[in-house]
């Protein structure tokens, strides 16, 4: 690729596009070619985000009186310029997080529709009326704004996510400050420019970039933050939330390790794919990504050769050259972490089957490319079978019973999403009712969640307290008031 001028970009803070107040940035690079310098982006301060939610607050009181009509108006008008540009935000979100261009152009198109969504169902998103025994009163909820809300987010899904937090937050008539994850400023920037330019008026959204060390305290601590939003590593999660005042509401979606079990009567090669598709899209950089295999003994040989040679033809590259499946890890932190992992899983005595290492080639020197990986002979209490990896490893386990399948799939702190590989409806059905998953798959890869539909995690991958994406995802950024009115 021809290397251009690097262009700054900034941040927006009271509908002004503004720089960090100690004039320092950082570079958003892209993780397929590190030459390759994606853009430059301010290195927000502990004051730019006091000012930040200074704003939020001031725009308040007239954003939660514009109607409603108004909101889903500008939201529509936002989901259309996304839809216009899909081909340049992908490619800049390929570039930018490293994700193949298939997925990206999926993830943009994605986001335009939870704003449409949104705009729809926050139309119809009201209080209820209650009987009462007194004739001559009505009693009925009314649901309120919070206030200013706090959407910060990770770097995987780095703009459907904020969509499906900013979104609902704005529709309810919330004020938000939005701090994006340091790896993918410029998608989450081509997000905020496309509500500024629907009509979004100043103040209503802000956008502060830099590290969550500076701009994470005010965020998570000033008076006026009425609620947070956060997705991203329960170690963060864990670290606002213990920060948090009694009053701030909160809304975790964190870390996972999915497993998918494969009963005797399962397709193998359905389990292979689901695996494969699971485990490796994305590089296996999923909060929902499968990271477990949970397979009956019987068919754990003709699993296990049949994934290798699959992953063993997997073509590792670039995301922007269309024939490529797999792109690069994220950052360097994420391929030296998973690098980690794949020692440790060996030094563990679990045996690696195939990948791990960075491929041979020129291409693979410039970025953080991994070839995907698969343990077998994984004991249920190593670190490769317990801690979040979020690479392209696979660990696969061999039971002899559904029950022990049961017990190995639930034994770890995490309970995002799980599947099942079965044609017996009964083995399906309890699976759903004993698996400790926020969200349960049957014949289905353990990714994958509708917009329309509640997602949210269980155990340590969620505080639980609020489900995020389909009408419910509405209910965190209102409060109810009750009325009982007399005539
Ligand atoms: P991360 O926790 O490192 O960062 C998430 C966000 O928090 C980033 O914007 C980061 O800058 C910010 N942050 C970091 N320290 C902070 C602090 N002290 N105060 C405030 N903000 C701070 O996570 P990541 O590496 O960006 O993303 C990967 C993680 O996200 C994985 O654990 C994955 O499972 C999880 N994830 C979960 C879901 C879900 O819906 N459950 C979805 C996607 C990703």
């Amino acid at each position: 690729m021809l290397k251009t001028e690097v262009k700054t970009f900034s941040m927006l803070i009271d509908g002004q596009w503004t720089e960090s107040s100690n004039g320092k940035t950082f570079d958003s690079v892209n993780p397929a070619d590190i030459t390759d310098v994606v853009g430059r982006f301010p290195a927000g301060t502990t004051e730019d985000a006091i000012r930040a939610i200074r704003a939020a607050e001031a725009a308040f009181e007239s954003w939660s009186n514009t109607a409603p009509s108004k909101r889903a108006e500008i939201l529509k008008k936002a989901a259309s310029l996304l839809e216009n540009r899909v081909e340049q935000y992908a490619e800049e979100l390929t570039r930018e997080e490293g994700k193949i261009i298939f997925l990206a152009r999926a993830e943009i198109k994605r986001s335009a529709a939870t704003f449409r969504f949104y705009a729809e169902e926050g139309l119809s998103f009201g209080g209820e009326t209650y009987p009462v025994d007194d004739a001559n009163s009505v009693v009925y909820s009314i649901r309120e704004p919070l206030g200013v809300v706090s959407v910060i987010t990770p770097w995987n899904f780095p703009i459907s996510i904020p969509s499906r937090k900013i979104a609902p937050a704005l529709i309810t008539g919330n004020t938000v400050v939005f701090k994006p994850a340091s790896e993918t400023p410029l998608i989450a920037l081509r997000l905020v420019e496309a509500l500024v330019e629907a009509g979004l008026p100043a103040g209503v959204l802000n956008f502060v970039t830099g590290s969550g060390s500076q701009l994470g305290d005010p965020l998570a601590t000033d008076p006026a933050i009425k609620a947070i939003t956060f997705t991203g590593s329960t170690e963060t999660g864990r670290a606002i939330q213990n920060k948090v005042s009694l009053t701030t509401r909160t809304q975790m979606e964190l870390g996972g390790k999915n497993p998918i079990i494969v009963m005797e009567d399962g397709d193998i090669d359905l389990a292979v794919n689901l695996t494969i598709k699971g485990g490796f899209d994305l590089s296996g950089q999923a909060c929902t990504g499968t990271s477990r295999v949970i397979v009956m003994r019987a068919k754990a040989d003709e699993f296990v050769s049949k994934l290798v040679e699959k992953t063993k033809q997997l073509k590792i590259g670039n995301g922007l050259d269309e024939s490529v499946e797999v792109g690069p890890l994220a950052n360097e932190r994420q391929f030296k972490t998973v690098s980690e992992y794949v020692r440790i899983g060996q030094e563990e005595g679990a045996k690696l089957q195939i990948g791990g290492m960075r491929p041979e080639g020129e291409l693979y020197e410039k970025g953080y490319y991994l070839q995907p990986a698969v343990f077998t002979d994984v004991a249920p209490n190593m670190r490769i079978a317990q801690e979040e990896i979020f690479g392209p490893v696979i660990s696969v386990l061999t039971v002899d019973s559904f029950e022990e399948a049961i017990r190995v799939a639930n034994d770890v702190e995490y309970g995002l999403s799980a599947s099942i590989v079965t044609k017996d409806i009964a083995t399906a059905s309890r699976f759903a009712k004993r698996i400790q998953s926020g969200t349960v798959k049957v014949n289905r890869t353990t990714t994958g969640n509708l917009i329309n539909a509640p997602f949210g995690g269980l155990k340590n991958s969620s505080t639980s307290t609020f489900r995020e994406s389909g009408r419910v995802g509405l209910e965190f950024f209102t409060q109810i008031k009750m009325v009982y009115l007399g005539y």
